[in-house]
């Protein structure tokens, strides 16, 4: 399984920022795990074969991504952009963002061989298969309807916390999953902000520590999902924490799992 983080900035030589604004991952290069900077750091092979979209949650740093890279697909699009997500958070996109007022209702729009763009509402714990990869969503603890996701091929299994407070729907996941590779944890707020990480259900580095202590994952667990104005600070608390295989996923390198 090929995992990439995608970039949300680039520096000024056009190499990939380590600032993540925006939460997008691609699986096998023709997958993504939320879209937050899909159409802005998707290369031209991923803008081919890149037609499905599993989201976490609607919130603007995972999906900003999605509407423009439809607007920029639709007049080649022979295939529709397929969306798997919560019905509840399918509901909050189609209301709030695809609603002819924010961004068209590409739902509604015709291509070839149908509409561009297709919602395929997703249960939790209720396994489904994109492209030979198998996907099932667990639950997470944000402020509004939320996912983990786990992903599975023939090479094992790794598991996304998504946004959350809690590592509570990742043990459990942990406990079904066989020969798993990688676990990829958020971190978005350094200690000193633990109010605001624990008002918007968010964790620390403290928090992290508190809640890998309770499930011990057999696995590296990555950091993603950092905010890019406490990232220095966020790695450096990381890093004092000591804990064996925890370190901070790269953005926009290709990880083999
Ligand atoms: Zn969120």
């Amino acid at each position: 399984m090929k995992v990439k983080l995608l970039p949300s900035t680039f520096e000024k030589d056009g190499t990939p920022s380590r600032r993540q604004h925006l939460s997008c991952l691609v699986v096998n290069d023709s997958i993504a795990v939320d879209a937050g900077s899909l159409a802005m750091a998707a290369t031209d092979e991923m803008r081919a074969n890149l037609r499905d979209v599993v989201l976490t949650h609607a919130h603007l740093d995972h999906i900003a991504g999605l509407p423009l890279y439809i607007d920029d697909l639709f007049a080649s699009l022979d295939s529709p952009v397929k969306v798997h997500a919560l019905q509840e958070v399918i509901e909050i996109i189609e209301r709030d963002v695809f609603n002819w007022s924010i961004f068209p209702r590409f739902s509604e729009l015709q291509i070839s061989s149908g509409r561009a763009m297709e919602y395929i509402p997703i249960e939790f714990d209720r396994k489904f298969v994109i492209k030979d990869v198998e996907f099932s969503l667990f639950g997470a603890d944000h402020k509004v309807p939320s996912a983990g996701i786990s992903i599975t091929d023939d090479s094992g299994s790794i598991a996304i916390t998504g946004d959350t407070a809690t590592l509570d729907g990742l043990r459990d996941v942990l406990s079904k999953l066989q020969n798993v590779k990688a676990v990829l944890v958020e971190c978005a707020f350094p200690n000193e902000l633990s109010v605001i990480a624990d008002n918007s259900h968010h964790m620390t580095p403290d928090i992290l520590a508190r809640q890998l202590d309770d499930i011990r994952p057999d696995c590296p667990v990555f950091v993603i999902n950092i905010k890019p104005s406490y990232r220095d600070t966020v790695v450096g608390q990381l890093g004092d924490l000591r804990i064996q295989g925890l370190e901070v996923m790269a953005v926009g390198r290709d990880y083999f799992w």
